[in-house]
Formats: C-alpha cells, sequence, structure tokens
C-alpha cells in the first residue's frame, strides 16, 4: 500500500499535454494500481509512446473504487492497466466485472497486472474475468509493457471503428428512409442538411445548391463566384444566401470561401473535406449535379469520409426521386392547367365535368353551366397591351376561384372566355349566384400595370340538362350570345 498519495485525478491530467484541437486527440491509458512505484514506472515507459500520430495520455487511479469513479465520467479511456490485489485481495478482478457488467464498457481493453500470480491464476482469471491481457508484474519489462499497451491501443482502434461505422450506418439508414418519404425539394434540401449535421456532430449551418450550366472547363470566375449555382435550401450563417440575387460585388460578400468549396466539388465532381466545410458531390443521373455544405469545424476523418461516400451515394438515389417527382407533378400541371389564370384548361374541364354530368342524371341532381366573356376585351388590349390585358384575365380568374364553391369546375375555356360547371345549384339559385359575379366585377377596379380598369362580363347559364356536355357548352354559349346581343354586362339564362 502507498503511505501517499501523490496525485489526484485532476493533477494526474494536467500533467498530460495540452492538446490543440487541430491535433487528434491523444489515446488515454488508465494506470490502476495501490503501488506509487508502479505508476512512476509505467509513466517512464510510456511517457513518449507515439501511435498512429497520437500521443498517450496517462490517467492514474490509486484503488478499484477510485478507478470506477474514473470510468464513470470518462468514456474514452483506451486501455486499463489493472492490478489485481488493491483495498482487497480481488479488488482489481471485481473491477473489471463492474466495468463490462455495470458500466456496459465492452471497448476498453484491460491488461491485468499482477504480482501475485498466486492469488490470481492466469488460466482462471483468463476465462472467468473479460479481461485482453495477462501479465505477471515480474515477468513485465518495459518492451513488454510497451507492446502490450500498442497491440491494446490497435485493438481498441478497431472495435471503436467497428461501433463508429455500425452506428454511422444505422443514422445513414435511418435518415435516408426519412428523406425517402419527401417528395417537395425544398423540405428534401432542408432536412438532408439537418441529417448531414447530426452525423457530423455540428450545428446545423449548411447550403445545398443545384449546379448551374457554368462551364466547368474554364477556369473559375472569381470575380462571379456564384454564377449559375441555385441555392435550393441554406441554414444558420448561410441563410442570407437564400434571398441573395448575386447583385453584391465579391469583395463585399460573407461567403466566398463557402462558395468556392461548392464550385470545387461541382468541377472535380467528388466530396471535399478540410477543417472547416464538408461538401458531398451528388451526382443525380440525368438531372444536374447537387452540392450539399456543411459548416463542420473539425477535419472529417477517413473513416467518416467513407461513411459520407455511403450517405451520398444513398441520398443521391433519393434525391433523384425527388427531381423526377417534381417533374412529373409540373408536366401534369402544365397539362391540366392553364398557364396564366392557374386555372382548369378547357382539356381537363372535359375530364372532369363528364363524370359530373353523369352523376347528374343518375342523382336527379341539378347542374349549371355557364360560359363568360369579357366584354369589348379586344378595347382593352388595344388602349393598354396585351401585358395589361393578361393582368385582367388573371384578375378575373382569381375572382372565379374565389367566388364560387370548390365543388365548382372553372375553367379557362379560350381566350377571354370562362367556363364554370356548378354540380347542385338549384336553377332558382343560378341566376342570383352569375348575376352577383357579374355585378362585383364591374364595381372593381383593377390595377393593370399601374393603369386603374374597370371590365364588364357577359354570362350565359344554362340549367336544362342535357345528354353531353358539349350540349350543354354550346348551349351556355348561345345564351352568352344574346347576352351580348342585349347589350353587354348582363346574365342570360335558361
Ligand atoms: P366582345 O364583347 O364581343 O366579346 O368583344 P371582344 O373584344 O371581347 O371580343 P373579340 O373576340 O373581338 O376579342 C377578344 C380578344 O381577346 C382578342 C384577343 O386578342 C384577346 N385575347 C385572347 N386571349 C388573350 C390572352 O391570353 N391575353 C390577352 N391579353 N388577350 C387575349
Ligand atoms: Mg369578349
Ligand atoms: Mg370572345
Amino acid at each position: 500500500m502507498p503511505n501517499q498519495k501523490p496525485l489526484n485525478l485532476k493533477a494526474s491530467l494536467a500533467l498530460s499535454e495540452p492538446t490543440s484541437s487541430r491535433l487528434p486527440p491523444p489515446w488515454r491509458v488508465l494506470i490502476v494500481d495501490d503501488d506509487l512505484e508502479v505508476h512512476t514506472v509505467t509513466r517512464l515507459i510510456l511517457a513518449k509512446t507515439v501511435f498512429k500520430q497520437r500521443k498517450v495520455e496517462l490517467l492514474s487511479a490509486y484503488s478499484a473504487i477510485e478507478a470506477q469513479q474514473i470510468l464513470q465520467t470518462e468514456s474514452d479511456i483506451a486501455v486499463i492497466l489493472l492490478d489485481v490485489v488493491m483495498e482487497t485481495e480481488n479488488a482489481g478482478l471485481l473491477l473489471v466485472h463492474t466495468i463490462r457488467h455495470d458500466l456496459g464498457n465492452t471497448a476498453v481493453r484491460i491488461i491485468l497486472r499482477t504480482g501475485q500470480p498466486g492469488q490470481a491464476p492466469e488460466e482462471q482469471v483468463i476465462i472467468d474475468y473479460d479481461i485482453n491481457d495477462y501479465k505477471a508484474k515480474s515477468e513485465l519489462t518495459s518492451q513488454k509493457l510497451f507492446t502490450a499497451v500498442i497491440a491494446s491501443l490497435r485493438a481498441y482502434e478497431t472495435i471503436i471503428a467497428l461501433e463508429k461505422t455500425r452506428l454511422g450506418l444505422e443514422k445513414i439508414i435511418d435518415s435516408s428512409d426519412s428523406l425517402f418519404q419527401i417528395n417537395s425539394m425544398r423540405e428534401f434540401a432542408s432536412g438532408m442538411l439537418t441529417q448531414l449535421s447530426s452525423f457530423l456532430d455540428c450545428k446545423p449551418e449548411g447550403i445545398l445548391c443545384i449546379e448551374g450550366y457554368s462551364n466547368t472547363e474554364e477556369p473559375l470566375d472569381t470575380e462571379h463566384l456564384c454564377e449559375g449555382l441555385e441555392v435550393v435550401a441554406a441554414t444558420g450563417r448561410y441563410g442570407d444566401c437564400l434571398s441573395c440575387l448575386h447583385t453584391l460585388d465579391q469583395a463585399s460578400c460573407q461567403h466566398k470561401n463557402m462558395v468556392m468549396h461548392v464550385q470545387n466539388a461541382l468541377r472535380e465532381r467528388k466530396n471535399q473535406f478540410d477543417d472547416n466545410y464538408t461538401v458531398l458531390y451528388l451526382e443525380t443521373g440525368e438531372y444536374k449535379a447537387i452540392t450539399a455544405l456543411v459548416h463542420s469545424e473539425h477535419f472529417i476523418d477517413e473513416h467518416d469520409q467513407r461513411l459520407l461516400a455511403v450517405f451520398a451515394s444513398k441520398i443521391s438515389i433519393a434525391l433523384a426521386n425527388v427531381i423526377h417527382y417534381q417533374k412529373m407533378i409540373s408536366a401534369e400541371e402544365a397539362a391540366t392547367t392553364d398557364f396564366l389564370t392557374g386555372l382548369n384548361n378547357r382539356r381537363q374541364l372535359l375530364r372532369l365535368g363528364i363524370p359530373l354530368l353523369a352523376g347528374a342524371h343518375r342523382s336527379g341532381a341539378p347542374m349549371a353551366v355557364a360560359m363568360l366573356d369579357i366584354d369589348h376585351f379586344k378595347q382593352v388590349n388595344d388602349t393598354y397591351g396585351h401585358d395589361a390585358g393578361d393582368v385582367v384575365l388573371k384578375h378575373i380568374g382569381a375572382l372565379l376561384k374565389e367566388r364560387f364553391r370548390r365543388s365548382d369546375i372553372v375553367a379557362r375555356y379560350g381566350g377571354e372566355e370562362f367556363c364554370i360547371l356548378a354540380p347542385q345549384l338549384e336553377p332558382e339559385l343560378a341566376f342570383e349566384l352569375f348575376d352577383e359575379f357579374r355585378y362585383a366585377l364591374a364595381m372593381q377596379t383593377i390595377e393593370a400595370l399601374k393603369i386603374p380598369l374597370t371590365v364588364t362580363v357577359s354570362i350565359g347559364v344554362t340549367t336544362v340538362l342535357c345528354d353531353s356536355l358539349d350540349e350543354m357548352i354550346s348551349q351556355a354559349d348561345d345564351l352568352l350570345y344574346s347576352a351580348k346581343q342585349a347589350g353587354r354586362n348582363c346574365v342570360v339564362i335558361s
């Protein structure tokens, strides 16, 4: 037993060399022995050890209970050099049990060093206790100790790397699963930045850009670094990039460095890692390439770089799905929607209207079909220009959407003609409804490119069910003609 405890834990930690944040962390080795001499000698032997560019930091505990306290708070101890006989005959062996079972630490390598092999026979101990090496102090030369510690560090490194890979892959699977559920590009992009930051264990500060059309063969134009980059999502310090219009001259841009990294990833077509940035290059097949940059503040080691490559390739597939989905949606929209007003187009009106009319026939429910035409619209175009005319068309489209029920089908039928299918509309109420619309529009002033305009419409409405929708539309068109004949700005119904 030592007669005095020369160092407490804090003091012994303070003895180890200060580590700069840029240096890899040291291997931490815990000496557990009640003999002060053992600590001194071990420190002499191991103090200058460097293994895989990492120094060794030595911690000291003078009893099993003290060792347990250290292990409870320090989770990254790689190797324990453990004495057997300390406060009790088998304090060291009991500590092994505590470490493996109570603390659940299966990674730390334990080298048992006993001065009394008779107390803890090697064969029995190595079978009964989860230790990794057994040494009698008498046979443990400095060379043998050194070799045993290095072998243990190597084993510990492998165990930690495997565990990190397992956790990393788990995270990748979890995050890509959730990203596969997303269909909107913006949601995907911000979800991905969040996942990436969580993987790198850093603040969610990043940006996701789509490659522009810049020529990657030519040298980078440092005056126009952002040229051709489309920002899809940006968080944290890069938030302002979302609304940036590239009007700043490069000297005033805060993010030159970041953009440089993004451009490099796009040009070299590969992931980029440095002390501050992690940039993933995502190839999306037939679509444009995408980069995701996260401000990581520490260098990503080779192991994590490999995991991130797996992440990037999985995410690329999910991303291509999102792009594909968006294209499908916009193609479908283009086929069914009038691009100017956003209303249904004529084709969609017929597609939706035919089953509606069939339903009305089956149930005997009423249905009204109305044709609406802007009065003297040619004059608007001729006087104020086609663009002002477009504003009027959009305004009327919006007003129709606002005033009719969601169950009604409102469409731009062509030119300045609109068609409304109103199922379940009682004939007695139909006139009132369309006339109210006519009146409301006539009372409004439309701001068409700073020109205040008023327009009126003529409306023909039929409430008599015909066999086909075409017939009903044609009826309504005839009634619209009557409304025009009657002097315009009125509703004619049958
Ligand atoms: P009426 O009261 O008899 O309906 O007279 P009108 O001038 O409205 O009728 P006309 O059929 O003579 O003219 C329709 C005009 O609508 C002509 C055309 O240029 C315009 N027009 C059709 N489609 C568009 C469009 O998408 N944008 C604009 N600005 N004008 C359009
Ligand atoms: Mg007209
Ligand atoms: Mg017309």
